[in-house]
């Protein structure tokens, strides 16, 4: 196998100076933040500049909280049903459009691939969601009983009307013996999709990590795999290799993860 030659920085320079000479001053001020040479001898410190606003365009534009929270945390954990709480378009569009891959039947025991939405009419937004989210908690649980849970997913308009999804999901939670986790992620919120990451990531913290993990032995070998969404199945690969070396992948998330290996995580030793 040959591998290509890492090219030396002041080539990569002159690459990145030519891309932004092609941009007007402003746009290219902006682009220049998000765009750096790898230093193997230098700064251990990332130079590109993350967590701020992105500006649209070639390798920078990103998706909005919801997009964060629904399509990279939340959506990939395969035993739960997400539902995409709102109109339908956010839904729609953010469909499929990622290649997470995950293992069991679909609509069984995997709904990673599945778009459930409460669709939102005008009625709702006049007179507010949270009955239709309590119907839709219902029916999901009626029609996947295998399902491990449901997460919401807040779209804009839900924090723009004050629905109170946090009441409904307790609520559910209790009739349903099965826990329903509210994620306040609306589109609006923060820079941009990175929120939706942290948004997504407390909800974790708050309402799963802790909850679970009586069901097995410890073992000094025990690690989690945490952040990798199995895309295109590298999560796969990285388990792999892990497993190989001797190590027991006690939780893999949120890529093909499960509820329980969210909530048994802290039992890892790395
Ligand atoms: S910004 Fe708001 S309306 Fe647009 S996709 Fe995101 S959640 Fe939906």
């Amino acid at each position: 196998m040959t591998t290509t030659p890492t090219p030396p920085r002041a080539e990569t320079e002159a690459m990145i100076a030519e891309v932004l000479s092609h941009y007007p001053a402003k746009a290219a001020k902006f682009r220049a933040k998000h765009l750096k040479a790898n230093d193997p001898e230098g700064s251990k410190e990332c130079e590109v500049k993350s967590n701020i606003k992105s500006r649209p365009g070639v390798m920078t534009i990103r998706g909005c909280a919801y997009a964060g929270s629904k399509g990279v945390v939340w959506g990939p954990v395969k035993d739960l049903v997400t539902i995409s709480h709102g109109p339908v378009g956010c839904g729609q569009y953010s469909w499929a459009t990622r290649r997470n891959y995950a293992r069991g039947p679909w609509g069984v025991t995997n709904f990673a691939a599945m778009q459930v939405t409460t669709d939102f009419q005008e009625k709702d937004i006049v007179f507010g969601g949270d009955p239709k989210l309590e119907k839709v908690c219902d029916e999901i649980n009626e029609l996947f009983p295998l399902a491990k849970g449901i997460s919401v997913q807040s779209e804009c308009p839900i924090g723009l009307i004050g629905d109170d999804i946090e009441a409904v999901a307790r609520t559910a939670t209790k009739k349903l013996e099965k826990p329903v986790i509210p994620v306040r992620c609306e589109g609006f919120r923060g820079v941009s999709q990175s929120l939706g990451h942290h948004i997504a990531n407390d909800a974790v913290r708050d309402h799963v990590l802790g909850t679970g993990g009586d069901t097995f032995k410890s073992t000094p070998y025990d690690v989690a795999l945490i952040g990798d969404y199995n895309i295109g199945g590298d999560a796969w690969a990285s388990r792999r290799i892990l497993e190989d070396m001797g190590l027991r992948v006690i939780a893999q998330w949120s890529g093909d993860g499960t509820l329980n290996e969210m909530a048994s995580t802290h039992l890892s030793k790395l």
